[in-house]
């Protein structure tokens, strides 16, 4: 098949047994790559009730038929697995170099499944792909594990690895490449530890057949020019995602003091070029990207370099614990990479742990003798070691803010802010609806890459609850992820703005299969309500009170910054909920109608 890699690898880590099998071209056909084939093998494969650590569970890695050509950021992968956080679909996006690789050696996906009786290592280069002893690795930061690997290997291998985080059950692990790239959410990493595969590391040299060459070299050299013309090209290149830091502390959405408010006093030492001034080194990127968003950085006050931090990180290790320098967070950043861990989860937890200090609600007995307020630097890195290694209160924080305030009780679940199990990702939503919308039904849990609506609310009137704004979502959550389904960065089309009509062409030489927007928007449609499917069928009672999101949003208004005062009414979020289901043709109680999976083709399949 033109585009593909053409194989899929299963790897039973159980037994050992190491197989390969043709992508099938019907499921090519009907999710086309990347995420697609990561919900297609999950729903298909994965027996229902399995447990997310036990052996029945899989991860599965795709990429799609962008992945590693001549497209800008054709660098992406999708880590997809049954998710030991919240029990529902994770899927996880990784870019750096990768998956280019893993294309090159002719592999689409690969399948782990069962449970290694002892740390391995995959080990793929081209069609010479084995199991081994990883055990001299375990315990190791992935920082110098992958240092490792590239000495032993060379530089032409690239290495997936988990930290002691997923060695060690943390449900929100991470995956970590190319010294500073994450598959963060969900518990990606949690599941490759539990199934002792330390990491992966891949090297490939075959080509990637594509069906118009000359079709292809055009339609690629005109996505690259419009990156390389777009205005915003520079102050991206020059921030990144540090680049919205301040408009969100402007606006009442930089998540601060466990999302109590949404503007930070300490806000402006954390903004975009005051970190490129004081810590940016360089610029990093993906495979193939025109426009590099990563950004190296050197912390001297602690001797040490990362790659980052970006948005939700210092969003989340940042105002949200109280932290306002630079150089603190970067290093709480480092800390959360090195030892395989979510920044964004740990964000979160920590957090959430320190306003029940401050209430009472846990005390130095529960910490350990840490100081657990707000902007107390040691206390954030002794918690990030902590829950990494799950030692005292870090072994209740390593289950995720749900289950943890569960068990604390006292009302602190009230101020856990996560749907799903998912601790939200770092945008404030007390008074931004679409946005809010965007969490409450985003199929992994409380993430805001799928439907990113935060400027819609803004464009239309934040507390506004019409039509137009759920519509927005629904579309930006059919389209949107469609670059993890292509194997592609969606920052271009986000950040550069340039034209997505320039990807049609692209993709009809690429693949001989002529597919425009619509077409593409249906099979994400397909991939949203097949989702949706799975988590209802994994768990028991899955409807409405799973889309709700944390009471602080509808019950708490912020005390400080420009959303001071503000909330979404109770009665809004419920509104938001009814007429989402009706536009996308699901039941009052969120399960996708027969006639809409009728329409998308999906009835054979979950019959
Ligand atoms: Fe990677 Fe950033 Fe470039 Fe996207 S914009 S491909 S995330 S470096």
């Amino acid at each position: 098949m033109n585009g593909y890699g053409g194989n899929i690898l299963r790897v039973n880590l159980t037994t050992g047994k190491i197989s390969k099998e043709p992508t099938p071209p019907d499921v090519a056909r009907d999710f086309i790559g990347g995420r697609g084939f990561g919900a297609y093998f999950l729903f298909k494969e994965v027996p229902k009730g399995a447990d997310p650590l036990g052996p029945e569970n899989k991860l599965i890695i795709s990429s799609g038929p962008f992945s590693g050509l001549m497209i800008p950021g054709a660098g992406k992968c999708d880590f997809t697995t049954k998710s030991p956080l919240t029990g529902g679909y994770a899927s996880s996006s990784l870019g750096g170099l990768f998956t280019a690789e893993l294309k090159y050696a002719g592999l689409d996906s690969i399948i782990l499944e069962g449970i290694s009786p002892k740390p391995v290592y995959l080990f793929i280069d081209d069609d010479k792909v084995d199991l081994r002893d990883a055990s001299s690795l375990w315990g190791k930061g992935t920082i110098s594990v992958e240092k490792e690997f590239k000495e032993k290997l060379g530089e032409e291998f690239q290495v997936a690895t988990i930290g002691p985080g997923g060695e060690n059950g943390v449900s929100f692990a991470s995956i970590n490449h190319d010294y500073g790239r994450q598959a963060g959410r969900g518990g990606v990493g949690t599941v490759m530890g539990v199934k002792k595969v330390k990491a992966i590391v891949v090297h490939g040299t075959k080509s990637i057949s594509v069906a118009d060459l000359a079709g292809y070299r055009q339609a690629g050299m005109a996505l690259f020019k419009a990156c390389k013309d777009a205005e915003g090209l520079k102050p991206w290149q020059d921030f990144g995602t540090t680049i919205v830091v301040s408009w969100c502390d402007e606006v009442g959405a930089l998540p601060t003091r466990n999302f109590s408010a949404g503007s930070f006093e300490g806000g402006k030492t954390l903004y975009g070029p005051v970190m490129r001034e004081q810590i940016v080194i360089t610029d990093k990127g993906c495979f193939g990207c025109p426009s590099p968003c990563g950004k190296y950085s050197r912390m001297k006050r602690y001797n040490s370099n990362v790659e980052g931090p970006e948005y939700e990180t210092i969003g989340m290790l940042g105002s949200n614990v109280g932290l306002s320098d630079i150089q603190d967070v970067a290093q709480a950043n480092l800390l959360c990479d090195d030892l395989g861990i979510d920044t964004i989860s740990a964000g979160s937890a920590i957090g959430w742990a320190m306003e029940c200090y401050e209430k009472g609600i846990l005390t130095q007995k529960d910490t350990g003798g840490i100081e657990l307020k707000f902007g107390n630097v040691q206390a954030v890195f002794a918690m990030i070691e902590k829950i990494a290694r799950r030692e005292g209160l870090g072994a209740l924080l390593a289950e995720g803010v749900k289950k943890a305030s569960k068990k604390v009780g006292k009302g602190s679940e009230k101020f856990a802010i996560q749907v799903k199990g998912m601790e939200q990702s770092a945008y404030a939503t007390h008074n931004a609806t679409a946005m809010l919308l965007s969490y409450m039904t985003c199929d992994v849990g409380a993430h805001h890459n799928r439907a990113w609506a935060i400027t819609y609310d803004l464009q239309v009137g934040r507390d506004k609850v019409v039509p137009e704004k759920v519509a927005r979502v629904i579309w930006l959550q059919n389209f949107r992820p469609m670059f993890d389904v292509l194997g592609a960065c969606r920052l271009q089309w986000v950040e550069l703005s340039i034209d997505r009509e320039l990807y049609v062409p692209a993709l009809e030489a690429v693949t001989g299969v002529h597919r425009n927007w619509q077409d593409l928007e249906k099979v994400g449609d397909r991939i949203w309500n097949l989702t949706r499917l799975y988590w209802a069928r994994e768990n028991e009672g899955f409807g409405r009170e799973w889309d709700m999101p944390a009471p602080r949003f509808y019950e708490e208004p912020p005390k400080t910054g420009v959303t001071a005062g503000q909330i979404t009414k109770l009665e809004d979020v419920q509104k938001l909920l009814d007429m989402y289901y009706e536009q996308r043709g699901w039941t009052p109680n969120g399960l996708p109608a027969p006639t809409t999976l009728e329409r998308l083709g999906l009835s054979a399949l979950v019959a």
